[in-house]
């Protein structure tokens, strides 16, 4: 069993789209974010992405769609020399009321279970306190917000009363260089 970190997607890894990533078109890569991916693909941590990506369960693009965008980000991560261990995508609406739309823990439970992650030692990092949330719920050990994304503008408002103890970063890559250290191990 490895720790893993999670990561959202949009407002972590590549900026937030308010009308939905519809298409690679769509897509800008936090460059700041791939480059320190790859600075720590040996850190002894999976690196798993977890997405709501609702545009789906609205009819906006595709499951197929949704997939082609996630595999062309994990080829971009890769030819930048970093890693992704897995993807788990929720594409339910929240009219749904699905097990797996941040802020409920699906995502992490189900990576976890399939990839035999040790939550209790994990890492979630995301733009939004729902984010946060689910990686609470989910048991990992520590939960961090970034600037990016939404983030700053999620900072200005009261964290949900649910929501424990968190960090707040003003990117990825500051993320990870406090809470995995400066240098690669
Ligand atoms: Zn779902």
């Amino acid at each position: 069993m490895h720790p893993a970190i999670f990561l959202d997607r949009d407002g972590v890894i590549i900026e937030n789209c308010p009308n939905y990533v519809r298409t690679w078109n769509d897509v800008q890569l936090f460059d700041q974010a791939i480059a320190t991916l790859a600075k720590y693909r040996n850190s002894g941590y999976a690196i798993i992405i977890v997405t709501n990506q609702s545009a789906v369960g609205r009819g906006i693009i595709t499951i197929e769609q949704a997939h082609s965008i996630n595999t062309q980000l994990i080829e971009a991560i890769v030819q930048s020399g970093g890693r992704v261990d897995g993807v788990f995508m929720c594409p339910h609406k929240p009219e749904d009321h699905c097990t797996c739309r941040k802020p409920q823990p699906g995502l992490l439970l189900q990576a976890a279970n399939e990839l035999s992650l040790d939550l209790s030692q994990s890492i979630m990092i995301g733009d939004a306190f729902s984010d946060l949330l689910a990686g609470q719920f989910a048991g990992v050990r520590q939960v961090a917000l970034v600037r990016t994304g939404r983030g700053a503008v999620q900072e200005q408002h009261a964290p949900p009363d649910a929501l424990k103890e968190y960090s707040i970063y003003n990117t990825l890559t500051e993320a990870l260089e406090d809470l995995l250290g400066p240098t690669t191990p």
